[in-house]
């Protein structure tokens, strides 16, 4: 296929199928041919891998990823790309597509299915609307994959990359530091896409953890109160989770006082470790 990142090309070949830019479906295309040759390397496409992409646009980062892996498995969500990706990926004999909403797909069995054998990776430049969503399933659902390396813009990168711990952090930053190790690999700037986002974004690998952090007894009630006590930012944990939670303030200091933090400390100054013990502490005291 003709060279994907080469603006006229891409213009040409969306005219001759009569296909314009879903704003809603977040279609922001990558045109700089130097970007996903390195999402690819970087995220681990290579001999025995088996990648699932989301979200395939024309194919630009699928054509890298096919070269490279075993095999590629790509849901899109738009199936006005299905005759388009026909074209720009008739080379590939290591290519399915699926059309559908990742949101919806079975990627427990389309895993065992397709990728029996193989290490699993998924890569993506993830469309902006449904970034978090995407990327809490996949960490949450606990599926055989080893990294998940996705392009995200700058503003979402920030709370994703937070250490735990800081000013930046929110409810998302413990539950992607909770199951994996995020890294950012490199920044890319807006006029790489077509056509061109507001922001400048960045690509992360998440490197799966292979044991969660230990202490945390009922994952469901702690990540419901990580939630609560990120619920109203600047606010002390106490009056946060009480609020959030519907419970008793003085419930909430019994268990801070349990856990040995300060009375009137905040979520964002909390270690993972602290936030288990006082998850943990809460969990007790209540009735
Ligand atoms: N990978 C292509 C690239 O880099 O040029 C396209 C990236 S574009 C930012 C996001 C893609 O995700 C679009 O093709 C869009 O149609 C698709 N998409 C949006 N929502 C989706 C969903 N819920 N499930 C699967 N694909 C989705």
């Amino acid at each position: 296929m003709e060279n994907l990142s080469n603006i006229q090309t891409v213009k040409e070949l969306l005219s001759r199928h009569g296909f314009t830019f879903s704003k809603a479906l977040g279609q922001n295309f990558l045109v700089n041919p130097t970007v996903c040759p390195k999402i690819a390397e970087q995220g681990g496409a290579g001999k025995g891998v088996g990648v699932i992409e989301i979200g395939t646009g024309i194919g630009v980062l699928t054509n890298e990823l096919c070269k490279r892996a075993e095999k590629v498995v790509a849901v899109e969500i738009d199936e006005r790309l299905a005759p388009v990706l026909e074209e720009t990926l008739a080379e590939y004999d290591n290519f399915k597509l699926i059309i559908g909403d990742i949101m919806n797909v079975d990627l427990k069995a389309l895993i065992s299915e397709e990728f029996e054998g193989l290490d699993v990776v998924v890569c993506a430049n993830l469309p902006y609307y449904i970034t978090s969503p995407i990327i809490m399933m996949l960490l949450e659902s606990r599926l055989r994959i080893r990294s998940v390396t996705v392009m995200v813009q700058k503003e979402a990168g920030t709370r994703l990359l937070a250490k735990v711990g800081t000013r930046d952090m929110g409810a998302v930053t413990v539950a992607v530091n909770y199951y994996s190790t995020p890294k950012l690999l490199f920044n890319v700037s807006r006029g790489s896409f077509m056509p061109s986002p507001n922001v400048d974004s960045c690509v992360i690998r998440f490197d799966i953890r292979e044991n969660t952090p230990s202490g945390v007894t009922d994952e469901a009630f702690f990540f419901k109160t990580v939630r609560a006590a990120f619920s109203q930012r600047r606010k002390t944990l106490c009056n946060s989770v009480s609020s959030a939670l519907g419970l008793d303030k003085a419930l909430c200091a019994k268990a801070i006082d349990m856990a040995s933090l300060p009375p009137a400390c905040r979520p964002e100054a909390l270690s993972m470790d602290e936030l288990i013990r006082f998850c943990e502490c809460l969990k007790s005291v209540l009735p």
